[in-house]
């Protein structure tokens, strides 16, 4: 490569900072984020220079001044990341360029998004441009841990009377092999998430020693209650986001399956069980998962447990409420056992897709990436953006990459890495939006 861009010297600083946040903030390293920041203010040296709200511990918040303060947009994205395990075939925290990209922890997830969204900014400021709403940045410093950075700061828009027009986080992307029998890339933007709740199961009992077991004992109605659990999954739902996807597909798809597709509201008990038999991904798509994922019982091998537990986390389809899911789940698991909720949140709130914000991200996306499929879909997974559902009626959640299904699969896991066309592309649609805001 001759000279390198600006944008990918940039993301190569960034993701050498790792930064990796606790749950636990007195545990964080703080100096990879303080020197991250300081990558930031010389990289984007303009950006800097705007007004800055410091969110703590390492999160920022930036107002760049439009021609109008009303109804502006919030782009966010996130400074930290998960830390790198498994085996990498380059240095996660190297961020060498090999084949065409750069390869480390963040690349995607989403210091990338960082980067595109800076750039982007730094670019339109040298050239003297103004846009025509004022432009906030967001980036929390916990997403990864479900930390309070991005809640605060949507305290502090709040305080200054901020109503925002649209709030843009990571989330979808312009994914590639997204939906069987389809050929072209999907630009999904996720207008709402699941709701991610968690309880644990907890059987009692009186415990002893293990030469003299009485049955039913905690491990065995613990045991039963798993099973049962995975015997009575929760109903099917196809929320409207999914039917809309559908929807689109449809004129993608082999002609024999199309008229499928366009009738996909009528349809949806059929496409809803097609979609539950395809797999975990598409079967996650059409209702509330439970996936019971730590267990304990006693500490020794002979010894009876008094006490056995099982994590389990509930991913709320929009549709259901946690209290629904909690009291499904009471009921499949019996008496005997208690259910102690360690965390509970709802589905979030389904943004528009047929007004005037989405139709600009659709066109933006429509002119960059002119062979992808924009379309609403819900997310599984959780982002900062559920807090700010509660300042705006319009969260969507996209980043705007290329991504095959083996770069999403990287995400969380060794060998991430970004196309350095794919970041280039991905400043070139920030810019866009920007530029194309509407008075
Ligand atoms: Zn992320």
């Amino acid at each position: 490569m001759s000279e390198t861009h600006p944008a990918v010297r940039a993301l190569q600083e960034l993701v050498r900072h790792p930064t990796v946040a606790d749950r636990d903030p007195a545990r964080t390293d703080p100096a990879p984020f303080v020197a991250l920041r300081a990558s930031l203010a010389e990289h984007f040296p303009l950006l800097h220079g705007l007004e800055r709200v410091e969110v703590e511990p390492h999160a920022l918040l930036v107002r760049w001044p439009g021609r109008s303060a009303e109804g502006p947009v919030v782009l966010m994205a996130h400074l930290d990341v998960v830390p790198a395990e498994g085996r990498w075939t380059h240095p996660p925290f190297g961020a060498e360029v090999h084949e065409g990209a750069v390869w480390g922890r963040g690349t995607l997830d989403d210091k990338g998004a960082v980067v595109g969204i800076c750039a982007a900014v730094e670019s339109l400021l040298t050239e003297g441009f103004v846009p025509a709403r004022d432009v906030w940045l967001s980036f929390g410093s916990t997403e990864e841990v479900s930390g309070t950075t991005a809640a605060d700061a949507v305290a502090e828009l709040r305080r200054r009377g901020v109503r925002p027009w649209f709030v843009l986080d990571e989330g979808g992307a312009v994914a590639a092999e997204a939906f069987p029998l389809v050929a072209a890339p999907l630009a999904v933007v996720g207008v709402t998430e699941k709701g991610v709740t968690s309880v644990e199961l907890v059987a009692e009992g009186a415990g002893g020693h293990a030469s003299t077991p009485a049955p039913g004992g905690p491990t065995a109605r613990l045991a039963r209650a798993i099973t049962a659990l995975e015997a009575a999954p929760l109903p099917l739902r196809a929320p409207a986001p999914t039917l809309e996807l559908l929807r689109r597909l449809g004129p993608h798809l082999p002609a024999p399956l199309r008229p499928v597709l366009a009738r996909a509201d009528r349809l949806a008990p059929v496409l809803t069980r097609v979609l539950r038999a395809a797999g975990a991904e598409a079967a996650a798509m059409v209702r509330t998962t439970v996936a019971v994922t730590t267990l304990s019982g006693s500490p020794a091998l002979n010894v009876v447990a008094s006490t056995a537990r099982a994590g389990v986390n509930l991913r709320v389809m929009v549709g259901d409420t946690v209290e629904e899911v909690l009291a499904h789940v009471r009921r499949t698991v019996g008496p005997g056992i208690r259910l102690e909720v360690v965390e509970r949140n709802e589905p979030s709130p389904v943004s528009p897709w047929d007004d005037a914000a989405f139709a600009l991200l659709e066109r933006i996306t429509g002119e960059l990436f002119p062979d992808a499929v924009p379309t609403p879909y819900v997310m599984m997974a959780a982002t900062d953006a559920r807090f700010f559902t509660g300042l705006c009626d319009r969260v969507y959640r996209f980043t705007p990459f290329r991504m095959t299904k083996a770069q999403r699969a990287t995400i969380h896991a060794a060998d991430e890495h970004i196309g350095v066309a794919d970041l280039l592309a991905g400043v070139d649609w920030y810019r866009r939006l920007v530029q194309e805001l509407p008075a």
